[in-house]
């Protein structure tokens, strides 16, 4: 494969990805012991192994691509296997309605838990308040990576982009957006936060989230679950599925997900961006054409600007023909850093965070398939 402008050297690559390993190893490995420890091992080394190639040939997209779909899917593996461990069935029970605590459901309920926080503040029970801490640990994970979560450690995203993937060319071509629709995630993002609080209850979680479709119903009425399964089931194929399949575009995250306009808004605080280098963009338009989650606007790239809803994927980074499109530090543009810094700087926050994430599940999903084939 012909090296990109941003290859580095092999010996740089082999350190960073070593740096990466012992990174992750370090903090994920100390609570496991027999063979949990040794699939934790093995998936730092895999992780390793990915950014190793990402930093050597200078390319991103195939090997993010590969991490990013095993993390959704092993998250879906390993979320189906709880809930069988938890309840002896696939789907949630009338005695079990507690479903997991989503990223998706804190941009979405924002305000209720501002509420519930204000209501366990005054009444001493903020202490034993979860969501609280899910706060503080996006909150962390904001600051380092931003909107780049939904590229590098969002299951949503990863079956996005798995589906996305599965052809080589798009039958149908899509490339612009309709004004305005690129900010239909921020008005979802509005509607859902204010639904939310209306009803106290987390209507995202309730009206839109396919991933329900695999787990069950809070709703006791008959009418009102068929109603949600139909949202699910009608959500989920067409932008997690078909969509993606037709235009090799994100549909889900570049069009329905409030997570992805919460982040757009939020994830200024992060100090990485996606910069157009005026003097190299010969404005031949092929991140445009590859971006998968039309971060990119015609009238924006005349004056080299990129949304804030760009989720660092590196995919027009792989297309550019001049390199002049790169990650940069804030306030800084990337040619003004010492080469590559600012590149080096995200990947190994990117790779680390998204590993870190992955650990929770795929190693989990490595012993579960071991001891399947060892019987
Ligand atoms: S692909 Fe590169 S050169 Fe072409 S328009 Fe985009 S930034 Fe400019
Ligand atoms: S602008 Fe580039 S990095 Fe950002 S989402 Fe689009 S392709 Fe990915």
């Amino acid at each position: 494969m012909k090296l990109h402008q941003a290859a580095l050297p092999t010996r740089t690559s082999v350190v960073l990805a070593t740096v990466l390993f012992l990174a992750l190893v370090g903090l994920t490995a100390g609570a496991a012991n027999g063979e949990r420890l040794i699939a934790r091992i093995v998936w730092a080394g895999m992780i390793a192994v990915m950014a190793g190639r990402v930093f050597v040939t200078g390319r991103i997209s195939r090997w993010r691509s590969v991490f990013f779909i095993i993390l959704a899917w092993a998250f879906i593996v390993q979320f189906k296997a709880t809930l069988i461990g938890l309840t002896g069935s696939a789907f949630i029970t009338p005695d079990i309605q507690e479903v997991p605590y989503c990223h998706i459901a804190i941009a979405s309920s924002f305000l209720n838990h501002l509420y519930q926080q204000y209501l366990a503040f005054m009444s001493g029970a903020w202490r034993q308040w979860s969501p609280l801490t899910w706060g503080v640990v996006w909150l962390g994970v904001t600051l380092v990576l931003g909107q780049a979560w939904c590229s590098w450690a969002c299951f949503y995203g990863g079956l996005d982009n798995g589906f996305a993937l599965l052809r080589r060319k798009p039958l149908v071509k899509w490339v612009w957006l309709p004004k305005g629709v690129r900010d239909l995630p921020a008005a979802i993002l509005i509607a859902m936060l204010l639904l939310s609080l209306v009803t106290l209850k987390p209507i995202f979680c309730l009206w839109v989230c396919p991933l329900k479709l695999g787990t069950g119903f809070l709703e006791p009425d008959q009418l009102t679950r068929k109603l949600q399964l139909l949202s699910f089931a009608t959500i989920g194929i067409v932008f997690l599925v078909v969509l993606p399949w037709l235009t090799k575009k994100r549909a889900f995250c570049g069009l329905i997900c409030p997570f992805g306009a919460w982040q757009a808004f939020v994830g200024r605080l992060n100090p990485y961006r996606v910069q157009i280098q005026p003097d190299r963009c010969t404005q031949c338009q092929r991140c445009i054409v590859v971006c998968p989650t039309f971060a990119i606007e015609r009238e924006g790239l005349k004056q080299h600007r990129v949304l804030p809803y760009c989720n660092r994927c590196g995919e027009c980074m792989d297309a550019c023909p001049t390199d002049a499109i790169g990650y940069s530090l804030v306030g800084k543009p990337f040619a003004s850093l010492p080469p590559k810094t600012a590149r080096i700087a995200f990947l190994l926050s990117a790779w680390l965070i998204g590993g870190a994430v992955s650990m929770w599940f795929v190693p989990e999903v490595m012993v579960k398939l071991w001891r399947w084939v060892a019987g």
